[in-house]
Formats: C-alpha cells, sequence, structure tokens
C-alpha cells in the first residue's frame, strides 16, 4: 500500500503541535513546517482552565502537562485605586469537583515542550523548521503549500496554524490584517525573593483599574512570578516583543494605588505588545484547508483561553479527520460546526470583560465591584460552566 500523504500543519505553535498529535492519536501522520529557525515558544506565563486539563488528557499529555504547572488556588479580583480585595474564585475542592479537573498556570516554554516531546516520540509527526508556508493550491485530492523559498510540499490536507498574521488566513479568508485593540501590554518576570512578601500569593490575580490593570502569578515551581500589566492608551500600530524601558511602562500607571504600582516597580527588562483581535469569521475552510488556534479566532488575553481554545481545536480536528477518513474536506467542514460558535463566544466575551470587568473607572467600576462582590465562588462555577466544562467535544462526542 502506498504510504498516505500526510496533513500539512502551518506553524509548530501550541495549536500546531496540539493538532499533530491529536492527528497522531487517530494515526494520521502529518508535516509541521514552521517558520521559525527552532521550534519554541517567546513570553513567560500562560494560565489553564480546566478546559486546557480536558484537552490534554483527551490528546494523552495529561500527566507530563500536570507535572510542569502550578496548581493556584484562587483566582483574586483587586481593586487597582484602592487597593482593596473585591472579590475571588476558589479554586479548590469544590472548583475541581464541579469541572473534574484544576485550575493552573504553566511556563509557554514547558507547555509547548510537552507538545513537542509528544511530537518527537511518533514517527507519525514530522517538524520541519526554517519553513514558512506563503499560500496553498488544490486540486479536491491534495493541497499543495508553497514555501518562502520557492519549494512546494503536497499533502493530503493543510491546517493553517500559522497564528495571528496567518498567511493561510490571508488566502482562505482574505479580511485584511488584524484589529488593533489600542491596548498595551508590558510582560516582565520578577524573580519570586523580589515579589512584595505580603503579594506573594498562590493566586492569579487581576488588579483592575481604570483603562489598565495587572496580573500575577507564580510560575516554574515558584521560582519566579509572571507579571503582565496592560494599559489602553489607543496605541495605533500592532506591536510584538519590542524591549521598553520602566519608565515608559509606569507612565500608564501613575494613577493607580501605590501598593499596585509597587508591583511594577519590581519588574525588569519589560517587553511591550500592542493586542490584536478579529471579528468572528463564518469561513474556515477552504476544501482540504482549515485554519486552527489565533489563525482562526485570535482573542485578546481576557479570558485567558487563546492557547486553550487552540489546543480544544486540536481535539476536535483529530476527531473529525478521523471520522472522515474518506473525504477529508467533510471532516474539516464538521470540525469547524463544531467550533464556529464555542470560539466566537469566548471571542467576544473577551472583548466585553475587558471593557466590563477589567477597565471601567468611576460608576462603572463601582458597578463592578457591587456586582462581583455580590457573588460566591459557586455563583462564578456557574457562571463559567459553559467555558470550563468543554474539551473542544461535547458529551456525546466524548463517549462515541
Ligand atoms: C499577553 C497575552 C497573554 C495571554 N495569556 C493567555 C493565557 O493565560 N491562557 C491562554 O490560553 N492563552 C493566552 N494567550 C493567548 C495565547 O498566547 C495564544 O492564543 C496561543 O499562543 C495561540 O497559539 P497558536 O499556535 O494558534 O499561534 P502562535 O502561538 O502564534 O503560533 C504560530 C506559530 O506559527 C509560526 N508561523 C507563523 N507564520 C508562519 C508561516 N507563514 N509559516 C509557517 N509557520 C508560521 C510561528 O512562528 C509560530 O510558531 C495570551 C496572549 C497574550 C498576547
Amino acid at each position: 500500500m502506498p504510504t498516505p500523504l500526510p496533513v500539512l500543519i502551518a506553524g509548530g505553535g501550541i495549536g500546531g503541535l496540539a493538532a499533530a498529535i491529536s492527528l497522531a492519536r487517530q494515526g494520521i501522520p502529518s508535516l509541521v513546517l514552521e517558520k521559525a529557525q527552532s521550534l519554541g515558544e517567546i513570553g513567560a506565563g500562560i494560565q489553564l482552565g480546566p478546559n486546557a486539563f480536558h484537552a490534554f488528557d483527551t490528546l494523552g499529555v495529561g500527566d507530563t502537562a500536570r507535572a510542569m504547572a502550578v496548581f493556584i488556588d484562587r483566582l483574586r479580583l483587586m481593586d487597582a485605586m484602592t487597593g482593596q480585595d473585591i472579590t475571588h474564585i476558589d479554586l479548590g475542592a469544590k472548583f475541581r469537583a464541579r469541572f473534574g479537573n484544576p485550575y493552573a498556570v504553566i511556563h509557554r516554554g514547558d507547555l509547548h515542550g510537552v507538545f513537542l516531546r509528544a511530537c518527537r516520540e511518533t514517527p507519525l509527526v514530522e517538524l520541519r523548521t526554517a519553513s514558512e508556508v506563503t499560500g496553498y493550491d488544490q486540486d479536491g485530492a491534495t493541497v499543495r503549500a508553497r514555501l518562502a523559498n520557492g519549494e512546494h510540499v503536497t499533502g493530503a490536507a493543510l491546517i493553517g496554524a500559522d497564528g495571528l498574521w496567518s498567511h493561510i488566513r490571508r488566502q482562505l479568508v482574505g479580511d485584511g490584517p488584524p484589529r488593533v485593540s489600542g491596548h498595551t501590554t508590558y510582560r516582565s518576570v520578577i524573580p519570586t525573593d523580589r515579589m512584595p512578601e505580603d503579594l506573594r500569593w498562590n493566586a492569579a490575580t487581576l488588579w483592575a483599574g481604570p483603562k489598565c490593570h495587572l496580573v500575577h502569578y507564580p510560575l516554574q515551581g515558584w521560582k519566579v512570578f509572571n507579571l503582565v500589566v496592560t494599559c489602553h492608551n489607543d496605541a495605533p500600530e500592532p506591536v510584538a516583543g519590542k524591549p521598553v524601558p520602566f519608565d515608559e511602562v509606569m507612565a500608564g500607571f501613575t494613577h493607580i494605588h501605590p501598593r499596585a504600582q509597587a508591583i511594577i516597580r519590581h519588574g525588569s527588562d519589560w517587553k511591550l505588545w500592542v493586542l490584536c483581535d478579529r471579528e468572528p469569521t463564518p469561513r474556515w475552510v477552504d476544501g482540504r484547508v482549515a485554519l486552527l488556534g489565533d489563525a482562526a479566532h485570535p482573542m485578546l488575553q481576557y479570558f485567558a483561553q487563546g492557547a486553550c481554545m487552540a489546543m480544544e481545536d486540536a481535539v476536535a480536528l483529530g476527531h473529525e479527520m478521523a471520522a472522515h477518513r474518506a473525504d477529508l474536506a467533510a471532516g474539516l467542514a464538521a470540525y469547524h460546526a463544531r467550533r464556529l460558535l464555542r470560539t466566537a463566544r469566548v471571542q467576544l466575551q473577551s472583548r466585553a470583560i475587558g471593557e466590563h470587568i477589567y477597565h471601567p473607572a468611576g460608576v462603572h467600576a463601582a458597578l463592578r465591584n457591587a456586582v462581583m462582590t455580590a457573588k460566591s465562588s459557586e455563583d462564578w462555577y456557574e457562571s463559567l460552566a459553559w467555558l470550563y466544562g468543554g474539551n473542544g467535544l461535547d458529551e456525546k462526542m466524548r463517549e462515541a
């Protein structure tokens, strides 16, 4: 029998590698084409809802992912103007019992490494670096990916997991550049002994202020704290990972409480991102080509779910490709149908919570505090059940 053509995957980030593993678990070979010279992740921390752990388990990497994670016991919301607690969500035994999995934080490199190791352990995944995909052609039976170096690579299908600036999306959807949100994020990592002692909480903490917020949590076995601070300063251009001096960071936070400002003073080696997202699109699939992860549904980070959604996409993709081996285009259409509304909900609600929880001022902020203080952890579990209960497949399909 001839060897089947691999599924081509443009992009070896978290979404692309998770997709490769998901296909391999169904016996489907893939070839990952990554633009960079080496495989890896930049940036420090990432939060993982229980839905991420459902996806890890379905992808067979649950134990290795758990070994890398820090299991926090609260999501805390603080008022950045007064320095007061607003509310918290308890992530202890009741939360885990409700969702069947924990909430955790992990270093991005460690998360990427979990998938990279799994890819290297199976002969069904081939990884190629220095391979930028610029576009594709298809003939109904195969897809040809065009590479920047002039090469062509042929596969049974093509998955565009090439991130926010996806070339595959440019050809498939053609909806221009992403929307610049005007929100500027600065990231730093603080050795734990430099984090103010009274704030070394085992929590993901959000300090919410007018047009700005801070997030911090412990990482890497408590060696460091991840610190991400954001201000809505109407930045006009997208930027990714530009080093910036401390004074430029602090300029967006001069109006907040000294206790919150003090945290920023402990940061160093700051880097800046101007955040982008997109409107949800109904078009993710073109015959044997489909989008996945940020290429399909880039979102603001306010639900901390972009990577979680990419992993859920991977689960759904593997499932549908296996269910439609004789008609891969139908498999991609079924994958899209399964994922479209859930990811659109996260995209749109991420914007909404940015406006109503992270960044309000004055009466709007007082209303936030009043509404959120009145909620118990159980109320929050109920509100978040639609999100944390999923794994990319609904219950019926999980049993199938
Ligand atoms: C400040 C911030 C905080 C966040 N926090 C969280 C969080 O707490 N929890 C969470 O779940 N998510 C979070 N996210 C979102 C998360 O980082 C992304 O959603 C996730 O990394 C998307 O993964 P991806 O594989 O789809 O895309 P990417 O990570 O962008 O990977 C794309 C890959 O494709 C490669 N590539 C690009 N173009 C090409 C090409 N033409 N050909 C071949 N290869 C190509 C790139 O080099 C890269 O390796 C956050 C995002 C930001 C900005």
